[in-house]
C-alpha cells in the first residue's frame, strides 16, 4: 500500500491510500485500504492518517481514526500514530503494519509494528521547488 497524506496551501488536509491487496488475496475481498477510519481518514481541524500492513486485522480496529482523534486530544503525531498500532497489538501480536499520521501544522510521526523498521517519504514544498526526503523509523 501506498499511504499519501497531502496538505495545500489552503490547510485543506487529505488523505489516501492505494495498493495492490495482500499476497494471494481472494477474488472481492476488500481489505482495510478503502476503509475510511482504517486504510486512511483526515479531518482538517485535526490531520489525517494512513495505515499499511495486514489489511484483514487493521480494518477491525479503525487505527488512522484513532490516531487522529489521539491528535485531536494533544497527543504528538508519532504518539498517535502508536495509539492505533497498540490498539491491535493489544488482540493482535501475530500482526505487521504501520500507521503515519500528520497534524494540521504537517508534523509527522510514525508507528509500525512486525518489521525491523519502515521508510517514509516527506516532501515540503520551498520556493527553489520540492524538498523531499525519505526518514526511516524503528519499529515496535
Ligand atoms: N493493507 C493492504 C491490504 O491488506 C496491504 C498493504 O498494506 O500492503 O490490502
Amino acid at each position: 500500500t501506498i499511504g499519501i497524506i497531502a496538505i495545500d496551501v489552503n490547510h485543506q488536509i487529505r488523505a489516501g491510500t492505494s495498493t495492490y491487496g495482500l499476497e494471494f488475496t481472494i477474488p472481492g475481498r476488500v481489505g482495510d485500504s478503502p476503509i475510511p477510519g482504517a486504510g486512511a481518514y483526515a479531518d482538517n481541524e485535526v490531520g489525517a492518517a494512513t495505515a499499511t500492513g495486514n489489511g484483514d486485522i487493521i480494518m477491525r480496529y479503525l487505527p488512522t481514526l484513532l490516531a487522529v482523534e489521539a491528535m485531536r486530544v494533544g497527543k504528538t503525531p508519532a504518539e498517535a500514530a502508536e495509539v492505533g498500532i497498540q490498539r491491535i497489538l493489544k488482540y493482535h501480536t501475530h500482526f505487521y503494519g504501520a500507521v503515519i499520521a500528520v497534524n494540521r501544522l504537517g508534523e509527522y510521526g510514525v508507528s509500525c509494528y512486525g518489521w525491523k523498521e519502515f521508510s517514509i517519504v516527506i516532501s515540503s514544498p520551498v520556493k527553489s521547488g520540492p524538498n523531499t526526503r525519505t526518514e526511516t523509523v524503528k519499529c515496535l
